[in-house]
């Protein structure tokens, strides 16, 4: 009995080698086996000529990484366990204590919630700029700055910024520069080529939670670089922070990433069809889309996103917002999004189910109400899969029940 235990654990049948498949398999692992004392010893676990631990990297999770590396056109990618892990791990990689970080005001809220909380608490200050304003950046960067987070368009409120400036501006000054690029995903612009010369930010975070996974199933980040030296600071604290995946979650991104193409597009179509249909609603006195003109940064977007090209120029994620105008109260934005029964009430986007989120604004800006959005209640809404026309309608009762008069 003991023996049959042993031979089912170190069974000698090997599969032969040469499988191809449309999907790359799944490999699963903490521990790596080495064939010998000294390959163990000698094993760089940085280099992807081979396998150390788990949580340094599979066939699964190398491949998933150069995928992305090529969707958002760089060279190194590391995996982390969400899209927030993945600003983490820049921020810890790169900043010590004595150095400032300048975040967009309107950035993903958890973005300034580690500022305020763990870099605050290691002596790591930071200052929230103008997002639409690249002399009010221009002026925050000191001797003490060492990252600037950029973020295209802004997190809930939709702003674009001269990303195209920004970025050259830290370029100037020497100044890292690493942009949340999330709702681009790598199709609307290409983060390490925004001028089509060559103008790159350093870093560019992506929550791959959305639109890479597709699903709304799968919480996973990434972190993409064009520079060798810079990719081994982000893997070194990656390494020491344990910020692995699992491979089931890199699979199913991995399975979704032919397709993401096709739903960013579906999605963007959708998302564009409602936001001009909000236009015509006299309940929002603002709605929030940069390829809209009118809306904050449109020019912006046409600069950088607007020109028909291969990677999906002219492009926009399905996201857009509303600000419900002042004349209604928080609980009858509430109703309004109570009322809704495709959009679920949810956070996140890029999955199959369109989604809805009331937000307080005047909570979530460190420098006031910006000058650039009319008064009243946020509310961000994503769209899925569904037809467009069933999600109008849907929209439209919503309004007759709750946004009357
Ligand atoms: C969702 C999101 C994140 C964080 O991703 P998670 O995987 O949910 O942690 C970061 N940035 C932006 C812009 C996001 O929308």
């Amino acid at each position: 009995m003991s023996d049959a235990i042993t031979d089912l654990i170190h069974h000698p049948y090997q599969p032969p080698e040469g499988f191809v498949a449309p999907q790359p398999g799944v490999f699963k692992a903490s521990t790596v086996i080495f064939p010998n004392a000294a390959a163990m010893r000698s094993r760089d676990w940085k280099s992807k000529a081979g396998y150390t631990y788990g949580l340094h990297g599979t066939p699964t999770t190398f491949v998933l990484e150069e995928r992305i590396a090529a969707l958002e056109g760089g060279l190194q990618t590391v995996l982390v366990p969400s899209g927030l892990a993945a600003i983490a791990n820049v921020a810890l990689a790169l900043l010590k204590t004595g150095d400032e970080v300048l975040i967009p005001d309107n950035a993903y809220g958890p973005n300034k919630a580690l500022a305020e909380g763990e870099l605050a608490a290691f002596g790591i200050a930071h200052q929230y700029y103008d997002p639409m304003d690249v002399a009010d950046l221009a002026a925050r960067i000191t001797p003490k700055t060492k990252l600037v987070w950029l973020e295209a368009a802004g997190s809930v409120t939709m702003e674009m910024p001269d990303l195209i400036a920004q970025t050259r501006l830290c370029r100037e000054r020497g100044v890292v520069s690493a942009l949340d690029n999330t709702w681009g995903a790598g199709l609307a612009f290409n983060a390490f080529n925004l001028d089509g010369q060559g103008l790159a930010v350093d870093v560019s975070a992506h929550a791959l939670t959305k639109y890479p996974s597709g699903g709304g199933d799968v919480l996973m980040g990434a972190v993409t670089t064009r520079d060798d030296a810079l990719h081994l600071k982000i893997k070194h604290t990656h390494m020491r922070l344990g910020l692995g995946v699992g491979a089931n979650d890199a699979e199913a991104v991995l399975r979704a990433l032919p397709s993401i193409a096709l739903r960013y597009r579906a999605q963007d179509q959708a998302a564009r069809a409602l936001a001009r249909w909000c236009q015509s609603q006299p309940a929002f006195a603002q709605v929030l889309h940069p390829a809209l003109s009118g809306s904050p940064g449109h020019t912006h977007w046409q600069a950088l996103c607007g020109a028909a090209d291969e990677r999906g120029g002219g492009a926009a994620a399905g996201l857009f917002s509303v600000v419900v105008d002042d004349r209604y109260t928080s609980d009858q934005v509430d109703a309004f999004c109570d009322a809704l029964r495709l959009f679920k009430l949810g956070y996140s986007w890029g999955g199959p189910v369109s989604l809805v989120v009331p937000y307080d604004l005047a909570s979530m800006r460190a420098n006031g109400w910006p000058a650039q959005l009319a008064r009243g209640t946020v509310v961000r809404f994503s769209t899925g899969l569904e037809a467009a026309e069933d999600l109008q309608a849907d929209l439209a009762q919503a309004v007759s029940v709750a946004l009357q008069g």
